[in-house]
């Protein structure tokens, strides 16, 4: 199996609300499980930033789905490159509420990857697109409190 990790952002339709939210990634988690596709997805009420993981079919398949979802809008390919080991191997799909994030360390984080404290990832490079995913997904691996933390494998 050729790995492969694709990182996009896209915004949110306007009509993208919670309960929607808990919809999709309960969905998203049971079928990645299936197809061996790990990840990431960061969302606040104006952007997405996910990363997929696993097979370079599954992903792209995946990604083609993901492109034609009226959820979302605006879609932008960040990476999609060849993989020497997966960064999500945990995660299923964890998800990640950017706005519920303690204020102050959530703009440390994106300063340190990013030009700006605002969750806006549309001019992020691939790299630092990655980096800050990681250290959320560090964030939340150590994190006491589950509002953020949505699921494990
Ligand atoms: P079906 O479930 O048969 O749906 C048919 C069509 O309706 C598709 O175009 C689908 O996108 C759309 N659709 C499905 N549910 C809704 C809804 N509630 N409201 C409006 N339109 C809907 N899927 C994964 O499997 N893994 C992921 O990691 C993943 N991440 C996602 C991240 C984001 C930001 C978004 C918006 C969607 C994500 N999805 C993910 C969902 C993905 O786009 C597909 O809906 C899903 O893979 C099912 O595809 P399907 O072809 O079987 O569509």
């Amino acid at each position: 199996m050729r790995l492969a990790r694709l990182i996009y952002t896209s915004r949110p339709t306007s009509h993208f609300g919670i309960s929607e939210m808990v919809d999709l990634l309960e969905k998203a988690q049971h079928s990645n499980q299936r197809n061996d596709i790990t990840g990431m997805l960061a969302f606040s009420n104006t952007g997405f930033l996910q990363v997929l993981e696993g097979s370079s079919e599954r992903v792209n398949a995946l990604y083609h789905r993901i492109a034609i979802d009226p959820r979302h809008h605006q879609l932008s390919l960040i990476a999609f490159s060849e993989a020497s080991e997966r960064e999500f191997a945990d995660w299923s799909m964890a998800a990640l509420d950017v706005v519920g994030l303690d204020a102050s360390r959530r703009a440390a984080t994106l300063l340190q990857y990013g030009t700006s404290a605002v969750f806006d990832p549309f001019n992020m490079s691939a790299s630092s697109a990655l980096g800050l995913m990681v250290a959320w997904r560090t964030e939340l691996a150590t994190s006491s409190t589950s509002q953020s933390r949505t699921s494990a494998s």
